[in-house]
């Protein structure tokens, strides 16, 4: 099925969808993005996602095309004409597309944003059998610019990241700075050490996880005790569990770092209960993609 995309105001067949080799995401990777999950239908923590992405804006000095109610409105859409059950919104805001190429920012008034949106369809989204194996990891270096909070669409060093973890027979690579993990190239990195999550305090460091806000937020509601502390690799290798948060595996439990299995290799009891607490709790506040509902949907 060909999916309908959106592209600055228009819903659109994704084959007809075209965006200028002019464009600033494409030249200067001047871009933020923003992924959220749909489960049942319903996206997940959109507010979270939709504030995040007013704060990457503003942070670049971007202008957005586009209200927030609209915005909600296009995942909406989107997820009802593709008729996304699990799956992902991927979505897209650049600097636009001035008349030619240029370091300096083009006036906003003349080269508005360019926006993206499109699904995708990743059928059983939330029962990924990776979840009860749990995922290996390696560590790297992290050598990314000093504005991680940014959700920006410089993605290469993650891309490469994925690819070393695949060259060496792993399923994703935690990064490390200063003898510190930082977090993993697309997720927020946790230790457990008997009942304390430990996990990096959010700074320019790393981006700042809406699941991960959203997971430390239900695990102090569960009375479970949450650190907020840098942790070496070492430190990691000898703890109890270790597992990752991100939009779209959720919270997944990794079972080996560097070849290092923690525990017995297999998930253990913090991070799966964590998983469960999660979707729970947010499939209740998940808003529907219906467009007869109105209001949120729980
Ligand atoms: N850290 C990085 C570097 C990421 O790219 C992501 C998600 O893409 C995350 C953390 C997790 O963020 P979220 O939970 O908002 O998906």
């Amino acid at each position: 099925m060909s999916r309908t995309v959106y592209v600055n105001g228009d819903y659109m067949p994704e084959s007809d969808a075209k965006i200028s080799i002019f464009d600033r995401g494409f030249l200067m990777a001047d871009g933020v993005y923003e992924v959220t999950s749909v489960l049942g239908g319903k996206l997940i923590d959109f507010d979270g996602h939709a504030k995040r992405l007013e704060r990457s804006l503003t942070e670049l000095d971007m202008a957005s095309p586009i209200s927030i109610e609209d915005l909600l409105a296009v995942h909406r859409e989107l997820v009802t004409r593709n008729e996304v059950v699990d799956g992902l919104v991927y979505l897209q805001i650049t600097r636009g597309a001035p008349a030619d190429r240029d370091f300096a920012f083009p006036d906003p008034n003349e080269t508005p944003s360019t926006i993206v949106l499109f699904t995708q369809n990743k059928p059983g989204l939330a029962q990924s059998p990776a979840a009860q194996k749990g995922m290996k990891v390696i560590s790297i270096e992290d050598i990314r610019w000093g504005r991680r909070d940014i959700k920006t669409v410089q993605l290469l060093y993650p891309s490469m990241g994925k690819m070393m973890a695949k060259k060496a027979g792993a399923d994703d690579a935690w990064m490390i700075q200063d003898g510190h993990v930082t977090e993993g190239t697309s997720n927020n990195a946790y230790i457990v050490k008997g009942n304390k999550i430990i996990t990096r305090p959010t700074s320019n460091e790393i981006l700042h996880g809406i699941t991960r806000a959203a997971v430390l937020r239900f695990a102090q509601e569960a009375q479970m005790e949450v650190e907020e502390r840098l942790f070496t690799i070492d430190e990691a290798k000898e703890a109890d569990e270790a597992f990752i948060t991100s939009a779209s595996t959720f919270v997944m439990p990794v079972v080996e770092i560097d070849g290092v299995a923690l525990g017995d290799g297999s998930p253990g009891r913090v991070a799966p209960r964590l998983r469960e607490i999660y979707l729970e709790e947010s499939m209740k506040r998940a808003v529907s993609s219906r467009f007869t509902f109105s209001a949120k949907a729980f």
